[in-house]
């Protein structure tokens, strides 16, 4: 995730204080479901909350495919045959990932852990959002409808 900016170090350190005055050991475990450990590959892969955020978002898409561990993401993209498809399904890892970061941050930062349900909502937001912004040119007929029916839950 590379070194982060020395005011953000700063605050970090202030927020495990805190952490640690009420109890807490953010070093210890993963701030997401309470067990395994902190590590990169526990949060966004092994971890339950994790987990549960990535099928919910494997099925939206429903490809067929689960997005499991990073190199699992490459060798399942290849077997998507629509390139359209391929493509949402890398904005969909990305998205997800980015999404799971930001809610263990939340934990960190303001001790407050995002329902599972609205992880879900800001993935699909995200996804259709930079989808429809970016444009659906050049795609065929049915990954459009696909893509159309994907919806948003509310
Ligand atoms: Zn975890």
């Amino acid at each position: 995730m590379g070194l982060k900016p020395p005011t953000e170090r700063c605050n970090r350190l202030k927020t495990r204080d805190r952490l640690q005055k009420h109890g807490i050991n953010a070093e210890s475990y993963c701030l997401l479901c309470g067990t395994g450990t902190k590590s990169h590959s526990h949060i966004f892969f092994d971890c339950i909350y994790s987990r549960k955020c990535r099928e919910r978002i494997s099925q939206w898409i429903d490809m067929g495919v689960q997005i499991q561990t990073l190199k699992g993401v490459v060798r399942l993209a290849r077997k998507i045959t629509s390139r359209f498809k391929r493509r949402i399904f890398s904005v969909c890892v990305l998205a997800v990932i980015y999404q799971i970061w930001k809610a263990r941050n939340n934990v960190l930062w303001h001790q407050h852990l995002w329902c599972i349900d609205n992880i879900v909502k800001k993935n699909q937001f995200d996804v259709k959002h930079r989808v429809n912004a970016i444009g659906l040119r050049k795609i065929t007929g049915v990954d459009r409808d696909w893509f159309g029916g994907l919806e948003v839950q509310m």
